[in-house]
């Protein structure tokens, strides 16, 4: 059989020349890599507690045949309930990451300017780059905290939109009541701050409420929070935002895919915030882990940043991806770090007592090897 001869379509370059998103690698991908079974997936900041009982119970009375609402209606009310905001101020995404989309379409023309953190989160500067827009990155500084001093200047020059992930993913600190203000206060009028909150729930008593500070702030801003990390619905995708007004809502409602919202994502995600019990158990529970990992990492003499979140960013002084491929023998997945200057850094999930324990002893193997 011949093979016709087609003409190539021409492709929107800004999407076509799209640097991939690196997503952790899955727990099927890694068996086949490294013949085990018993696989530690710390790749991909999950909740190793799975998520509450009521999310079960909610999923079974499900009518897969029925369309979704596609104004996720009930969750906007209990997330409207439980935030103290407006439903008009709220949309929510399939995932967080789909409402990074939808901002970027909703707001950027061609030429925009978009400013983000460096290293940041990758679909700050992928959708932003999507949209036809140039991407200037901040970097953190060398003790991996937020360069504030940095961020003000490069405000200073009015980008379209600021993205902002604080607890910072992947380096793990969150901004204190002093760095946000100062944030705050030099944010310039015509600039979208996008506070991309998805690590909110692990942050520890006494640092901000981002959406509390902005709302009492005169900035147009978009807060993301999602269910994927603290709520352990990663699967099911389901993340929203909180807007400063309904204008910026409706127009992020627009850019979005009518029936994003699968009926299964809405229906957990409204159990799962009736039992915010369940999540604070296992928050908890994960933060003394981490604190325990911590210290263990520490004793290694290997430098880690300070984490708001459920998981670790370390310098393993050595080829970072040397290291996934030594973890991944072992059974385990880590992300390694590629970024210019931070080739030697890895970010792991607090996982359960037992893959922290399997992670620790492989990471003592590999830094004395
Ligand atoms: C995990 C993560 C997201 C995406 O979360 P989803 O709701 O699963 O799409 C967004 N932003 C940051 C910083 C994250 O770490």
């Amino acid at each position: 059989m011949t093979t016709p001869t087609r003409t190539e379509i021409p492709l929107n370059p800004h999407v076509s020349s799209l640097p991939p998103y690196n997503a952790g690698m899955n727990i099927a991908a890694a068996r086949l890599r490294s013949g085990r079974q018993d696989i530690a997936a710390l790749a991909s900041n999950e909740n190793p507690d799975g998520c509450s009982p009521k999310v079960a119970a909610a999923l079974a009375g499900l009518n897969p045949a029925r369309y979704c609402d596609p104004a996720c209606t009930a969750l906007r009310t209990a997330l409207g309930e439980k935030l103290g905001i407006a439903t008009d101020r709220i949309v929510v995404g399939n995932g967080s990451e789909e409402m990074i989309a939808a901002v970027c379409r909703a707001v950027l023309r061609p030429g925009a300017v978009v400013a983000t953190i460096c290293p940041g989160f990758g679909l700050h500067e992928i959708e932003a780059l999507a949209n036809g827009a140039t991407v200037e990155k901040v970097a953190m500084r060398a003790d991996l905290d937020f360069d504030i001093p940095a961020i003000l200047t490069m405000l200073e020059k009015a980008p379209a939109i600021f993205f902002l992930s604080s607890p910072s993913n992947p380096v793990g600190p969150a901004l204190d009541r002093d760095g946000l203000a100062r944030i705050v206060a030099a944010v310039r009028p015509e600039t979208l701050l996008v506070l991309d909150e998805a690590y909110f729930e692990f942050t520890d008593d006494g640092l901000p409420d981002g959406l509390a500070a902005l709302c009492a702030s005169p900035l147009s801003f978009v807060v993301l929070r999602t269910f994927s990390k603290a709520y352990g619905l990663a699967g099911l995708r389901v993340g929203y935002a909180v807007t400063s007004d309904a204008r910026l809502a409706r127009a992020m409602t627009a850019a979005k895919t009518p029936f994003n919202v699968n009926a299964a994502a809405q229906a957990a995600a409204v159990a799962a915030l009736e039992d915010e019990a369940w999540m604070r158990a296992s928050v908890s529970a994960l933060k003394a882990e981490r604190a325990r990992v911590a210290a263990a990492i520490a004793a290694m003499g290997l430098p880690a940043a300070r984490s708001q979140t459920n998981f670790l960013f370390l310098d393993v002084c050595r080829d970072s991806q040397a290291a996934m491929e030594h973890f991944l023998s072992n059974g385990i997945i880590v992300k390694p770090w590629k970024e210019k200057g931070f080739e030697s850094f890895i970010r792991v999930t607090i996982g359960t007592p037992s893959d922290n324990d399997r992670f620790l002893d492989a990471l003592r193997a590999f830094a004395t090897g």
